[in-house]
């Protein structure tokens, strides 16, 4: 039994840190957004609400600075207004900014935004779990493993999770008549950003896979689509 607690420890811990981060990322969101109305965004939003067979997509201006597009466990979109204010200036295409939606979308379609908001608050107490087990196994290091095994599986979970979520939206894009040039093009400009200003890397991409990497998948989801 006493081997078996602190397992059952971190599985409670894991628990109720889930349910306070929804209450807490929920209510940050309700206190500090408003939603979209910009017409020419609506008309996109409408157009790829149409190809999914939904009455309307909503997404939500975010009140906060940093270039990012969000996706809430309980499934709304977000826009941040640093992002939005990008594109009011001409930075960054209402197109760009579909395709942004997309892949946010992507998020809520493959449950992802709920999961990923689950693994946040499950990794702190893997990793505690595990360094408790590896530690008795390999006293000193075995913190250490559970910590880097942890982070490794995270990772690698996020990094699936965006690809998916591209090749979503690029099915999407396509559908709604929309076209994937501008979903490619926002990698570049985004990364451009990044060089321009060292140190302020894009929320967006920071969190996401090698712009490359990205581009190369979507070519060649267009490519297998186009053979078939
Ligand atoms: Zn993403």
């Amino acid at each position: 039994m006493l081997k078996v607690l602190p397992i059952l420890l971190a599985i409670l811990y894991a628990l109720a840190m889930y349910r306070f981060s929804v209450w807490r990322t929920k209510r940050e969101l309700d206190a500090r957004s408003t939603e979209l109305a910009d017409p020419r965004l609506r008309e996109l939003c409408d157009r790829m609400a149409k190809a999914l067979d939904l009455a309307r997509i909503k997404v939500h201006i975010y009140e906060i600075d940093p270039v990012n597009g969000l996706a809430a466990p309980d499934g709304r979109i977000f826009i941040t207004r640093g992002f939005y204010r990008k594109y009011r200036n001409g930075d960054v295409s209402a197109e760009e900014m579909a395709s942004v939606i997309a892949h946010e979308l992507g998020h809520v379609a493959l449950g992802h935004s709920r999961r990923r908001m689950i693994d946040f608050s499950g990794q702190n107490a893997l990793r505690t779990a595990l360094a408790m087990v590896l530690g008795r196994i390999i006293p000193g290091i075995g913190v250490w493993i559970a910590s880097g095994l942890t982070s490794l599986l995270a990772a690698r979970l996020s990094r699936s999770d965006e690809y998916e979520a591209d090749a979503y939206a690029s099915a999407l894009l396509t559908k709604a008549g929309i076209g994937t040039a501008a979903q490619k093009s926002l990698f570049g400009k985004l990364e451009a950003l990044t060089q321009s200003r060292s140190g302020a890397v894009p929320a967006w991409l920071m969190s996401h896979p090698k712009t490359a990497d990205r581009v190369a998948a979507i070519e060649k989801l267009e490519a297998k689509w186009l053979a078939t």
